[in-house]
């Protein structure tokens, strides 16, 4: 089986266009080699935790960029990032899965507990992709809000590179799950939000109500509209008929109803300390 460690996009472009079908990418492993692993899969990998140009974090007026095989850890640690985002990550796995674990290989296997996906989306966050079409290579982008899982996960085709994410501006950004203890609190529910004071906008995101998060506007017009107190009687039963309405037929639909007002009464708290309304 082949094994690539491209040093640079260049080398990556040109192995990926001559290698055989079905090569897998690799960043931190933490999923992929569980499935390696478990499945007894021998598969053309390449490994792209070499490529400077997926490591990066960059700060911009506007926001920030936030490469691919950047790992959770260096995201909780950088003070500069939104704060529901460096929570996000301080919350993944254990020590050792987020010294590993990167928000693209998060992403790229799209799991409906993984906990990068409703931040992203409630941020409003880009994901950018290299999109290999035959023989043409074209950088592409894709609102995480826009996401369709297909065959090929979110990405449109087989062999197309996350290459990183842009995230734009917010004034407050939270986000908090329920987990197991037992599974090192992989995800059973949880909530991203954005807040823009200024403008009035909001976004919430649940997620591992589904296979992919779910928008729940009701949640952001009071968040927008409600005072704290209001919020704090309020906002826990409004995530409660979210969920209701999202998984009405599973058996976890009776637990996730009640945990997500935990959730609720822990944002609205989050929000009234900050000044966030
Ligand atoms: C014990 C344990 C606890 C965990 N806890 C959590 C948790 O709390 N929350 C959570 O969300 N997840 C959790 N996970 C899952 C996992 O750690 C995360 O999903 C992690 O972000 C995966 O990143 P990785 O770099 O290790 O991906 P990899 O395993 O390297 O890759 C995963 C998949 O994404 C693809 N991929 C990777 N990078 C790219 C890219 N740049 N472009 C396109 N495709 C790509 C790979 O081909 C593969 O299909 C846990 C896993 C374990 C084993």
């Amino acid at each position: 089986m082949l094994r690539l460690r491209p040093k640079s996009l260049g080398e990556l472009v040109e192995q990926v266009l001559q290698a055989p079908h079905g090569l897998r990418y690799i960043a931190g492993g933490t999923d992929l080699t569980i499935r390696i692993h478990l499945d007894g899969l021998d598969l053309h990998l390449a490994d792209i935790t070499s490529l400077e140009d997926l490591k990066g974090i960059s700060l911009y007026p506007h926001g920030y960029r936030v490469g691919s095989t950047v790992t959770f850890s260096r995201i909780s640690a950088s003070n500069h990032l939104p704060g529901g985002l460096r929570a996000m990550a301080s919350k993944v796995g254990s020590p050792q899965i987020r010294s590993r674990g990167t928000m693209g290989g998060n992403v790229g296997n799209l799991s409906p507990a993984g906990d990068a996906i409703p931040m992203l989306m409630a941020l409003n966050a880009t994901m950018e992709v290299l999109q290999f079409q035959e023989e043409a290579v074209i950088p592409g982008s894709i609102p995480m809000g826009d996401m369709k899982p297909g065959p090929f996960g979110v990405l449109p085709g087989p062999r197309d590179l996350i290459t990183g994410f842009s995230i734009p501006r917010w004034d407050f950004s939270h986000f908090g799950k329920v987990g197991s203890r037992r599974t090192v609190t992989i995800s059973k529910l949880s909530v991203g939000c954005a807040l823009d004071r200024g403008g009035k906008r909001c976004r919430l995101y649940l997620g591992a109500v589904g296979s992919l998060p779910i928008r729940c506007g009701e949640a952001e017009d009071a968040i927008v509209n409600l005072s704290g107190r209001e919020l704090l009687a309020e906002l826990p039963a409004i995530l409660s008929r979210a969920v209701e309405r999202a998984i009405p037929n599973r058996a976890s639909m009776p637990y996730k109803r009640e945990a997500v007002k935990a959730l609720g009464l822990e944002l609205a708290q989050d929000l009234v300390s900050e000044g966030g309304v």
